[in-house]
């Protein structure tokens, strides 16, 4: 086996595949190795990925569902919402997966090797890696394999945690409108945290219930399950079977992954910052951000410029500090988004695309207080 690439990308899950993806795409990468390196056989069906979107990508092939209404619920304000031009979108992991794969591995010039990597070291001219079986060399290497540690061990940027346990039920009767996700429902207790329930039903059967929090800390297993239970109990939901779980714990930080970039090395999806620090959702910027890499690399060596610093980051540097330091105010902070803003201006906003005069509209309809006193506690504390 060849030991160096012209590429390595590590960690073949969403961002890995996503690039490879791109990369086989574009006959730029014709003439380059590339190897994507993942101790996992990525066979699984780990995770449901949803999305919204009002043009397709290229996974539009593999959406299993899609909803064109979206369920809000909360003290300050409840709504079915209508949301042309988007669609909420699902793409399940394991077709997600194998879809990636099935292109990549008709493409000579891209290989995968199944095993763990146990260290990356940046040389002058080249990243050298290190697997349980063998020592490899790339030219430039993409790092998705997240370091929880540097987040833990660091306390100049906050970090909360998306976290998550999530059933997906089928009922004997027919009781779902698979055409309307709930995206929030904040009428759960809220114990002193940003708690909420998501449903995306599938058909009038089957559907998911994912409990979910902002916070600093995970709960036991239990107390996200027993919530999920009273849940479907309120909504007189009784006859039902589990068919599978799906658990999550998503870093929500705006901590500056970019700066352990080297002009050889790029952190990439969650690992490179790519999880939008207020809402947990990685897959829309990884569609986006392995975009733009494909264009950075066709121009451009040093990958310490890739990442750029924009107000978005700001916005939810802001966010993250207020529900750190007043996790209940998720509800509200939400609530009043949601109330005050039409549903593409919040969409284009979470997708960092919003023009100034948006996001003063959206900034202006939330709770301020807390808002103005992070602004200060960031600027002089
Ligand atoms: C259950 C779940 C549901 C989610 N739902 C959504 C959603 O609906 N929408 C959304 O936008 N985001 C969602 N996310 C968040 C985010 O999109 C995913 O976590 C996404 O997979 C992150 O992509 P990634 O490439 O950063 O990491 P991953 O997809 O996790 O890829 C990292 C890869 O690295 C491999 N790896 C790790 N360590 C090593 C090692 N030492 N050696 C070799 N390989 C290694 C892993 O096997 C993995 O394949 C969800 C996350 C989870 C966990």
């Amino acid at each position: 086996m060849q030991t160096h690439y012209d590429y390595i990308i590590l960690g073949g899950g969403l961002s890995g595949l996503t690039l490879a993806y791109r990369m086989a795409q574009d006959p730029f990468f014709d003439t380059k190795s590339i190897l994507i390196i993942d101790q996992s056989a990525k066979k699984e069906n780990d995770r449901t990925w949803c999305f919204w979107e009002s043009q397709p990508d290229i996974f539009e092939e593999i959406v299993s569902h899609r909803w064109s209404t979206i369920g809000f619920k909360s003290p300050v304000f409840s709504d079915d919402i209508a949301i042309q031009p988007y669609q909420y979108k699902k793409i399940e992991g394991d077709d997600f997966y194998a879809f990636a794969k099935a292109y990549l591995v008709t493409k000579t010039h891209i290989s995968f090797l199944q095993e763990a990597v146990l260290s990356v070291e940046n040389q002058s001219d080249q990243v050298v890696i290190v697997t349980d079986q063998k020592k490899l060399s790339g030219g430039k290497v993409f790092n998705s394999i997240l370091n929880s540690e540097i987040l833990e061990s660091q306390s100049q940027h906050q970090y909360l945690k998306q976290h998550f346990i999530g059933w997906f039920i089928k009922t004997e009767t027919p009781i779902f409108d698979p055409d309307v996700a709930t995206f929030m429902d904040f009428t759960v207790p809220q114990n002193g945290n940003c708690r909420f329930m998501y449903v995306l039903p599938t058909s009038t059967t089957q559907a998911l219930f994912e409990y979910t929090l902002f916070s600093k800390d995970l709960l036991e297993d239990t107390e996200y399950e027993n919530a999920i239970e009273d849940y479907l109990k309120e909504k007189d939901i009784l006859q039902y079977s589990i068919e599978r779980k799906e658990q999550g714990n998503i870093p929500m930080s705006s901590y500056r992954f970019d700066k352990h970039a080297s002009k050889n090395m790029l952190h990439i999806g969650s690992a490179g910052g790519w999880t939008k620090a207020s809402t947990g959702f990685t897959f829309k910027h990884t569609l986006k951000k392995t975009a733009s890499l494909i264009d950075f690399l066709k121009k451009e060596q040093d990958l310490r410029l890739f990442s750029k610093r924009t107000r978005f980051w700001w916005y939810d540097l802001l966010l993250v500090d207020v529900l750190y330091r007043k996790n209940h105010l998720g509800a509200p902070i939400f609530g009043e988004m949601f109330k005050n803003n039409p549903t593409d201006r919040i969409f284009k906003f979470l997708d960092d695309e919003t023009t100034f005069k948006q996001e003063l509209q959206i900034i202006w309809s939330l709770p301020k207080k807390e808002f103005i006193k992070a602004v200060f506690s960031r600027l002089f504390g």
